[in-house]
């Protein structure tokens, strides 16, 4: 059986939210606020977790939503930014799948294979179905990685 994690971005793993003047910024079509964003859970572990699933054989991804009604220039700004605070904070993952796409995309239509996807958004989770966890539990979740797979089934 295929099985794979995939980890929302901001509120999830990085405080796009708790940048001052965030919302402003993006209106503005500054990626300011991405680039600095700092993590909300430690990191070192969260990379440590990711290499014991991906050896357990997950598949390990990426799903982010650009932001509200940026331009395509915008929106090709910030999926570079996003990418390179993956690189900086993450340096360690190789991660199989990065699907940073436009907002409101369902984010079950980008997934590869049926999975946990860790997000801070509640519509998120309710259209993602089974397999769904709060991002405030996900660090909690990989505690009992060997028992993940129980949450998609
Ligand atoms: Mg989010």
């Amino acid at each position: 059986m295929n099985k794979a994690i995939y980890f929302d971005m901001d509120g999830t793993i990085a405080d796009l939210y708790g940048v001052e003047n965030w919302l402003a910024d993006l209106i503005a079509e500054n990626t300011r606020p991405y680039a600095v964003a700092k993590p909300l859970v430690n990191l070192s572990l969260l990379a440590r977790y990711i290499h014991k699933a991906q050896a357990m054989g997950y598949t390990v991804g990426v799903i982010s939503w650009l932001s509200k009604s940026g331009s395509d220039a915008y929106n090709e700004a910030v999926t570079a930014v996003k990418r390179e605070w993956l690189a900086k904070h993450l340096p360690s993952v190789e991660w199989d799948e990065i699907h940073i796409v436009k907002y409101g995309t369902p984010k079950s239509t980008c997934r590869t294979c049926p999975g946990i996807l860790f997000d801070d958004e509640q519509r998120n989770l309710d259209e993602w179905g089974a397999g769904a966890v709060i991002a405030q539990e996900m660090m909690n979740a990989f505690k009992h990685l060997k028992n993940l797979e129980v949450l998609i089934l």
